[in-house]
């Protein structure tokens, strides 16, 4: 491949689509790739299996997240919404 210039993993679209939307495209992928902290062992070693589905390498758990980063402000809200549920219950 060659160079990338400043858009970096975007760079792979070549002329593509605009410069606008390349970058969005980089900084989500720069957000989906840095290491993300593991919600079990708090430690930072969770990688995107897929499209919402997120990995634990140090102690293999798998959970549910955000498409592009494990949890997003959403999933937050989410969290702590069904968490008054459970209390309630
Ligand atoms: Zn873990």
């Amino acid at each position: 491949m060659g160079r990338t210039k400043k858009v970096g993993t975007a760079g792979r679209f070549g002329a593509r689509y605009g410069s606008t939307v390349r970058m969005r495209v980089k900084r989500i992928e720069e957000k989906m790739k840095q290491p993300h902290k593991c919600p079990r062992c708090d430690i930072k070693a969770v990688k995107r299996k897929s499209v919402g589905i997120w990995k634990c390498k140090k102690c293999g758990y798998t959970f549910t997240g955000g498409a592009y980063i494990p949890l997003t402000d959403i999933g937050k809200v989410v969290l702590r919404s069904t968490r008054r549920i459970r209390e309630l219950k």
